[in-house]
């Protein structure tokens, strides 16, 4: 055998189907570590997307407020426009009435011009074309020289009276009708400006309506993203749930491979015999010449019992054993290790003598196995080693 025995207790640890308890705690910790860093991660994830969420839904809030503002001025000056409005309307409402009065003035003195006009042209013919034997008439029909003055100056006094009042008649009618042109002209003013502002009215009008639906939008926003945080809290609270449960067991690992490591079964002094029933010792420690191989001086790692096929063995202390199967030349093996670097090795074991497991914890004097003679072997016998940090050293020292 050119392999080193420790090269060997690696390959078998490595591949047996039921690995040694200690590395299986290892792995377990190991993976439990690897499941926690990978949940961190995801919490940090989660964390990062709820973040971002919150500050969406801060950026969709400044923005509402930003609009309500603006919804707010929009509304002050809606209200405005709309005293503005009244105001105006009030006011083409007395031109419109200034407009109907003037226009009722302007035809009362029209129709006064028209009968003053008539009645003095009336009067002037009477006077100057076919009229004058009238108007002698008139005054030839007073009764005295006297009444003939009277009537003279009566007809005289009449007609001037009537031109003066004509002529004032017609001064009114144009200061009427100037006033008239004036007042509408005021009222086109003031029709104007009232479209005008109205048009402005409606498009502040139409703005805030603009506004009103951003808000409705920024509300849904708000919804939206309150839920996906709801949403994102559930998957954190769920993830920390997962966290205390992974951190307990990450515990519990912890603490069981503790408890493995400090588990020291051999703390000194002389170990059990593996052996009660056996004839004689057929081999110490030490060079011999190789009862099978011939070949002299070969370094014997073990002593070897002589005894009858299915003779009990037992654990020479207690411990956890690490190789329970076949293993080249010793044939069937049980190999326990005893902390502080002292292992025990049994072999030879008959075919279905092995009565442990890898893995399994065996007391000090447990029944482990039975004599045979597996592997390279001249007849039952078992061969027990002890290997102090895997190297042999003489079982004589630690059994008597
Ligand atoms: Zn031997």
């Amino acid at each position: 055998m050119k392999r080193s025995f420790a090269f060997l207790i690696c390959l078998l640890l490595a591949f047996a189907v039921s690995q040694p308890h200690r590395t299986e705690a290892a792995s377990e910790l190991e993976k439990i570590r690897s499941e926690i860093k990978k949940l961190q991660q995801k919490m940090n994830d989660v964390d990062a997307n709820l973040k971002k969420v919150q500050q969406d839904k801060q950026n969709v809030l400044n923005q509402k407020e930003v609009t309500m503002e603006q919804i707010n001025e929009l509304s002050a000056h809606i209200h405005s426009l709309e005293e503005e409005l009244k105001l105006v309307d009030g006011r083409i409402a007395e031109s419109e009435e200034s407009l109907l009065q003037a226009g009722q003035e302007l035809e009362d003195t029209k129709a006064r011009i028209e009968e003053r006009g008539e009645l003095l042209d009336a009067r002037v013919r009477l006077m100057y074309t076919n009229g004058f034997v009238s108007y002698l008439d008139v005054l030839l029909s007073a009764t005295s020289f006297s009444d003939f003055l009277d009537r003279f100056d009566s007809l005289q006094s009449i007609l001037a009276q009537d031109k003066a009042i004509l002529e004032a008649h017609k001064a009114d009618k144009e200061l009427i009708e100037q006033k008239k042109a004036q007042i509408e002209a005021e009222l086109a003013g003031l029709q104007e400006l009232y479209s005008k502002k109205e048009d402005y009215y409606n498009l502040l009008v139409d703005k805030e309506k603009e506004k009103e639906v951003m808000i409705l939008q920024y509300n849904r926003q708000i919804e939206a993203l309150d839920q996906r945080a709801e949403e994102l809290e559930e998957i954190s609270e769920e993830q920390e749930k997962q966290l205390m449960e992974l951190a307990r067991k990450e515990k519990a690992a912890i603490e069981a491979e503790k408890k493995k490591k400090n588990t020291v079964y051999y703390t000194g002094g002389k170990l059990g015999m593996p052996i009660k029933d056996y004839k004689y010792v057929s081999s110490k420690f030490g060079p011999r010449t190789h009862p099978v191989t011939g070949q002299k001086f070969k370094q014997h790692n073990g002593i070897d019992f002589a005894a009858a096929s299915g003779t009990d063995i037992f654990a020479a202390e207690s411990g956890t054993v690490i190789v329970a199967q076949s293993m080249s030349g010793y044939g069937n093996t049980v190999i326990i290790d005893h902390g502080n670097g002292l292992w025990t090795l049994y072999g030879h074991i008959r075919k279905g003598g092995i009565k442990v497991k890898a893995g399994e914890v065996v007391k000090k004097g447990q029944k482990i196995a039975e004599v045979g003679s597996t592997g390279v072997s001249t007849g039952p016998h078992l061969h027990f080693e002890v290997r102090l940090n895997e190297k042999p050293v003489d079982p004589e020292n630690y059994l008597r």
